[in-house]
């Protein structure tokens, strides 16, 4: 058996079977790309935490050769080192390395560092664990610290890019809890697969990466994929037979909507309500269908920028005219490496939006930030970037009030809506099929083209991030006219 790590004691913590099923059934399949940016990311942090701290020691044995990693530990705790960086400490079944060991006059002070802009509750778990093992492999460790990013620093002065914040009266109380865990943990590897029930842990904070091979056996309209159902409601269904939507009444419910689902699942039709018309009727044109792409960086690098301040580098517009034959039309930017794309891009967005009556968008509120931000960052441009913000009217609540189809699946996201309504067109033809992906693959377009290889490479995924917003806008015309259809 493997020790525990500190991702693998998280992974424990939420569920005995997700951390069972990674000792015994590993998924080997590689990190994927967004993953692997994240993972370069945190790396990066990590590495501006250490400088901000000044010299120290760096443990450099890789976890794999642990016998070296700890020896060398020991020497520099041996040493006057102030500040020892990636210190391997083992005890109670578990492994772990810390970020930051700074000396102090009665022992250490344990530093964590988070890419993240306040403390959550899993990396409390996770100071708590190595507080947990440093002390019981015998090192004195008075204080405890979370160094996350400050969401007050702006570039480009990130000489206040990090907040330690000191955690140790909340974690010091978790420690009992800590060493029953570890012990059921390490006991619990050494069984059978745990037969853990379906829970809250498998949908929060994200869905389980496990979800589908553990829970295959659920019926199509399981209750838990009942619209903004709460996992109390989700219990007391399930305790009462009710494991499917069919066998609950719209009574259970106050949401309108989840209301209109349960209609839907009980007749096994689609519903559309009588509103849907007029509802389209204030989309007035010429309308502008606008989407945008976004990079969030945790180490900001144009001004004004916060740690993950939403960047919009890309917009893709369908424009459907008022004249007829309609002036229909497809119109879109894409930053290039090496400069602030805001200035540009706004000057582009106003000029195509400028003259639209009403401009569209899925899940407004993402684009009017976007534009209120640009507004803020691009003076220059702000009266008139504020004057689109007037106009934008959301397509997902026109779905979301009038319509339900059993292929949504209590979800609203343009990506569960189109293939029910438009099944014609999909993202399966495109290489970016995804906004996650998206992102992180215009942060290396703009900010690491050199990962990307040459210019052949570089202008290949430009066209296949082009393709890919403007799929996005696309959907968003072909909805809209199923929507009339059906109206
Ligand atoms: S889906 Fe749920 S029960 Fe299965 S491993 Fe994940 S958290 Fe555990």
């Amino acid at each position: 058996m493997k020790l525990l790590s500190k991702s693998r004691y998280l992974l424990g913590l939420r569920c005995h079977k997700l951390l069972w099923l990674d000792e015994h059934e590993h998924d080997e399949s590689p990190p994927d790309t967004e993953s692997l940016f994240r993972l370069r990311e945190g790396i990066a942090v990590g590495e501006r935490a250490r400088a901000f701290l000044g010299d120290g020691v760096l443990i450099k044995s890789p976890a794999f050769a642990s016998e070296l990693a700890l020896a060398e530990t020991q020497r520099a705790l041996d040493s006057d080192a102030a500040v020892i960086f990636e210190a391997m400490f083992t005890a109670g079944g578990a492994v772990v390395r810390t970020d930051i060991l700074r000396r102090t006059d009665d022992g250490f002070d344990l530093i964590e560092v988070k890419s993240s802009t306040s403390v959550k509750d899993e990396q409390l778990a996770e100071v708590a664990m190595q507080l947990w093992v440093l002390r019981a492999a015998g090192l004195s460790v008075a204080r405890a610290f979370v160094m996350h990013l400050n969401s007050e620093c702006r570039f480009p002065d990130l000489s206040n890019l990090f907040v330690i914040e000191d955690v140790t009266e909340t974690v010091e109380p978790m420690l009992t809890e800590v060493a029953r865990e570890l012990a059921a943990q390490v006991a619990m590897l050494d069984g059978p697969k745990p037969e853990t029930p379906f829970g809250p842990y498998c949908k929060r904070p994200e869905p389980c990466a496990r979800f589908g091979e553990c829970w295959s056996g659920f019926s199509e309209h399981h209750v838990h994929t009942l619209y903004r159902i709460q996992w109390k409601s989700i219990e007391k269904n399930l305790a009462a037979g009710r494991d499917t939507i069919d066998k609950m009444d719209e009574s259970m419910t106050t949401v309108i909507p989840a209301k209109r689902q349960i209609r839907s699942v009980r007749t096994r039709e689609r519903i559309v309500e009588p509103g849907l018309g007029a509802a389209l009727a204030t989309l007035k044109a010429p309308v502008a269908w606008l989407d945008f792409e976004t990079v969030g960086l945790a180490i900001p690098v144009w001004p004004g920028c916060a740690p993950f301040t939403q960047v919009p580098v890309q917009f893709s517009v369908h424009w459907t005219g008022r004249t007829d034959p309609p002036d229909n039309r497809h119109q879109e930017y894409l930053a290039v490496a090496g400069e602030d794309p805001r200035p540009a891009l706004a000057a582009d967005l106003v000029r195509v939006c400028d003259s639209a009556e009403t401009i569209v968008a899925y899940y407004a509120s993402f684009e009017k930030g976007c534009i209120e931000r640009l507004a803020e960052a691009v003076p220059a441009h702000a009266d008139a970037l504020r004057r689109i913000n007037d106009r934008i009217v959301d397509l997902l609540p026109i779905v979301r009030d009038h319509v339900y189809d059993l292929a949504f699946h209590g979800s609203f996201s343009l990506k569960k809506v189109l293939p029910a309504l438009v099944p014609t067109l999909s993202y399966a033809d495109l290489d970016v099929k995804d906004g996650g992906s998206a992102t992180v693959l215009l942060a290396q377009l703009l900010l690491d083209p050199e990962r990307i290889g040459g210019d052949e490479a570089v202008q290949k995924l430009r066209r296949q991030l082009l393709a890919y917003c403007e799929r996005d806008t696309e959907a968003m015309v072909r909805l809209a006219e199923a929507l009339r259809a059906m109206s």
